[in-house]
């Protein structure tokens, strides 16, 4: 190496080298135009049952299908199932897709697409027949998931594994999307290394200096702490046990470790306020970054 050449290689070493700026603007751009779908009021807030469910679902198999990802259930994007809410049985799916059939599926991404429509008894919402448009609950989530969906497919044939991305329904009335897959993955929840869920991605607060990254999981969780993550892409990390069950824990029942990233709690949180124009886009690239590396060192 000649004395220069290893000049320009200590500076990339200390100063790790950025993406491309266009990278990271084409980014930006795929998050916000997924959030502002995914949070427009042509989908009604996206309640289990309702035709904007539907559409949402809809857009994202095609988001899938775009991507090259194949199905899990042969032939189609859709898992259907159906919940009792407040005596009425709801009919919803779950939409699952792939990077590749042919190897064993050793890690799940997952985020709940559905939210709470025009109104529902976990809004706080004190006006009634406002959309819901839940924007960081859960479309960031939906966002990132298809971010990472592309960039996994891009890098697919170094990987001696598949990777399988869940988009789930019946969140918001009592996780029963997660529950009907976890009952429902068959062998492949023996191949499952880990679970890691995204819900409300969108609010990286930062007038924190480093913001904070929220990882959830379970007081007994199966996460080996060494595989715990830790502080990089100018975050902190902030490893938080939790009783309340999130979209993981029907996961980490079945003994796999499993656990939840969010940007945490807001003023907007299941109010008709959660708009799009209020996600930290700059941010999700930030946690988007941070994901990509932390999921690689996983497995
Ligand atoms: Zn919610």
């Amino acid at each position: 190496m000649k004395g220069w050449m290893f000049g320009i290689f200590l500076v990339c070493r200390a100063f790790p080298m950025p993406l491309p700026a266009q990278n990271d603007s084409l980014l930006l751009q795929g998050l916000k135009t997924d959030v502002f779908y995914l949070a427009s009021d042509s989908l009604g807030g996206r309640a289990p049952g309702t035709g904007g469910a539907e559409m949402a679902a809809r857009w994202i198999g095609k988001r899938f299908e775009t991507l090259g990802l194949k199905p899990f259930i042969e032939n189609t994007w859709v898992q259907p199932f159906t919940f009792s809410e407040e005596g009425k049985m709801i009919a919803a799916e779950n939409l699952l897709a792939l990077t590749n059939p042919e190897k064993p599926c050793k890690l799940l991404i997952s985020a709940h697409y559905d939210h709470l429509g025009l109104e529902s008894s976990h809004s706080r919402e004190v006006f009634k027949n406002r959309i819901h448009n839940g924007a960081d609950d859960n479309a960031s989530g939906v966002a990132m998931l298809l971010a990472l969906a592309q960039r996994y497919m891009q890098k697919e044939k170094e990987l001696d594994y598949s990777v399988l991305f869940v988009c789930f329904s019946g969140h918001e009335a009592g996780l029963f999307g997660a529950e009907y897959l976890a009952q429902h993955l068959g062998n492949a929840l023996n191949q499952v290394a880990f679970v890691v869920n995204l819900d409300m991605v969108g609010r990286l607060d930062d007038a924190q200096m480093p913001p904070p990254l929220y990882f959830r999981l379970p007081d007994d969780s199966h996460w080996k702490t060494e595989l715990l993550p830790v502080a990089t892409e100018g975050l902190k990390i902030v490893v938080k046990t939790i009783e309340t069950p999130l979209d993981h824990t029907p996961f980490h029942k079945k003994g796999i470790p499993a656990a939840t990233f969010s940007t945490g709690l807001h003023a907007d949180y299941h109010l008709s306020s959660d708009d799009a124009e209020k996600i930290n886009y700059a941010g999700m690239a930030q946690v988007f970054f941070f994901l990509e590396k932390f999921l690689a060192g996983i497995l």
